[in-house]
């Protein structure tokens, strides 16, 4: 089952280098959701084919212009394209705003419904949830309201064993309760294990976005285990100073958290466009956390 992360943008404030500013495509069992969605995104959606069509859902993690200058576009985009699917974008409240004054001002009634969920700037909350996935948002700490989001995936029913089952009088309420791991009584009065019927589905993947945030360790018990964490890098140590000024983080705190959590795999991004060389960036993280990655764009990445 697919659960991976496209890089679409990883540079901070200004495109440089050739990079762009954030946004990411979270493709979970064939749904796509897009991530934060700098200035440029809908050309490097399309750049990078991506069926931009297919996204439904938006999370953006502040208002920040790297971070949701792009959105106006593409939504215009969906619109001229005659879009008729409902889009929802969650946000800051007032993204919402925003937005909504750019469409009237422009006299845009757009073809699809759009609708704006308020993200909770000072809580760890569900956001979205539906049969394959459970979407949070968790506070960072930044210059202004900002949020994270953590994707985790559902834990899956159990597989029949078709051939373990085969021959056996089974009710529906048998098949269901096996699906849900629990063991079962059948018609003649056995008692019949689980683990003897069934096939395990898979271990539940999470994936936890973390971009534009002072470094602040207590946020590692929230994240702890990710298989995937996307951490900004915006500087290296050397300009740690700073990092904590402008309330971002640097590529060895990055992989720091990382270690703190337990997470399996970490994507430094968000770079300042001081550096166009990413290797020492890269060289620094894997020094305390050895499975680090440079989030380069176009680049996909399995959780
Ligand atoms: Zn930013
Ligand atoms: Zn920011």
């Amino acid at each position: 089952l697919q659960f991976e992360v496209q890089i679409i943008g990883s540079n901070s404030a200004v495109a440089e280098h050739g990079r762009y500013p954030t946004s990411q495509v979270v493709s979970i069992h064939d749904k796509v959701y897009l991530v934060d969605c700098g200035e440029g995104t809908q050309l490097r959606l399309k750049h990078f084919k991506v069926k931009r069509s297919r996204i439904q859902r938006i999370f953006i993690s502040h208002l920040h212009g790297d971070h949701y200058f792009g959105l106006i576009g593409l939504l215009t985009t969906f619109h001229l394209l005659q879009r008729t699917s409902p889009l929802t974008i969650y946000g800051p409240v007032d993204l919402q705003r925003v937005i909504e004054l750019q469409l009237s001002l422009g006299s845009t009634n757009l073809h699809y419904p759009l609708h704006f969920v308020a993200t909770d700037p000072d809580k760890f909350q569900l956001v979205f949830e539906d049969e394959d996935v459970q979407v949070f948002s968790l506070p960072l700490i930044h210059r202004i309201n900002t949020t994270g989001f953590v994707f985790k995936e559902k834990v899956l029913p159990r597989k029949i064993n078709k051939s373990a089952v085969e021959g056996m009088q089974l009710t529906p309420e048998n098949y269901q309760d096996l699906r849900e791991g629990k063991d079962i009584c059948s018609a003649d009065g056995q008692h019949h294990q689980n683990a003897r019927l069934t096939l395990s589905g898979h271990v539940p993947r999470s994936y936890a976005f973390i971009s534009d945030t002072l470094f602040h360790p207590e946020l590692s018990a929230i994240i702890s285990g990710a298989d995937l964490l996307y951490h900004e890098a915006t500087f290296m140590n050397e300009h740690a100073g700073r990092a904590k000024e402008t309330f971002h983080s640097t590529s060895k705190q990055a992989a720091e958290m990382a270690k703190l959590a337990g997470v399996k795999k970490l994507l430094l991004g968000h770079f300042s466009s001081k550096y166009h060389d990413l290797e020492p960036l890269l060289e620094e993280a894997r020094s305390v956390f050895p499975a680090s990655y440079i989030a380069r764009e176009g680049e996909i990445f399995q959780v």
